[in-house]
């Protein structure tokens, strides 16, 4: 088990939580990988810092001529999504088809592709559709191809 539970509330709060434990804290969204990981002896770790309060990280939009997708959307989100169903059906199918809905409505986007399972449902689609994701660190924002990712 890890000893010390954090909730921030801005993507600025938990990178200050994240540095202060250097390595040594993980980040906790849904939980779905990383609790079973955790019971199972895989992983270990001082520190959780649950991500789930800071709202601007869930989102689903259009922009220009993209999609932007928060790392905290679940799979219900990406599933339901209007603007997935008109521009992106099948990356809304592959969510809808992750586990069960009990999976779907706390296991999020960023969880799935941070976890890096071969099979994970969403990867394939964003890798067809060439996503690129934004990652922050205290060093400042990076974006990354999801291919090189
Ligand atoms: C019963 C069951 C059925 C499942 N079925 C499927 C399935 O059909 N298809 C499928 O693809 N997956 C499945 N999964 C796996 C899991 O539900 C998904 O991978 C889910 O999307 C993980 O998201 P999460 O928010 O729960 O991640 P967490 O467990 O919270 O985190 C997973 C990893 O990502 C890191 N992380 C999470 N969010 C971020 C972030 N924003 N920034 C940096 N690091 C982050 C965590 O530190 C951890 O290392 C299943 C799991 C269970 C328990």
């Amino acid at each position: 088990m890890f000893r010390k539970y954090y909730r921030p509330q801005s993507i600025a709060e938990a990178l200050v939580i994240l540095a202060d434990y250097e390595g040594r804290a993980r980040v906790l969204a849904g939980g779905t990988d990383l609790m079973l990981q955790l019971k199972q002896g895989e992983i270990s770790f001082e520190a959780a810092v649950d991500i789930t309060a800071i709202k601007e990280l869930r989102y689903i939009t259009e922009e220009n001529d993209s999609i932007k997708i928060g790392a905290l959307s679940t799979h219900t989100d990406l599933a339901q999504s209007p603007v997935l169903h008109k521009k992106a059906l099948f990356l809304a199918d592959a969510a809808r088809s992750v586990g069960s809905l009990q999976i779907r409505n706390v296991g999020t986007v960023g969880g799935n592709v941070v976890n890096a399972q071969p099979a994970a449902d969403t990867a394939v689609p964003l890798m067809a559709l060439n996503a690129v994701v934004t990652v922050v660190s205290p060093g400042g924002v990076r974006q990354i191809s999801f291919d090189d990712l």
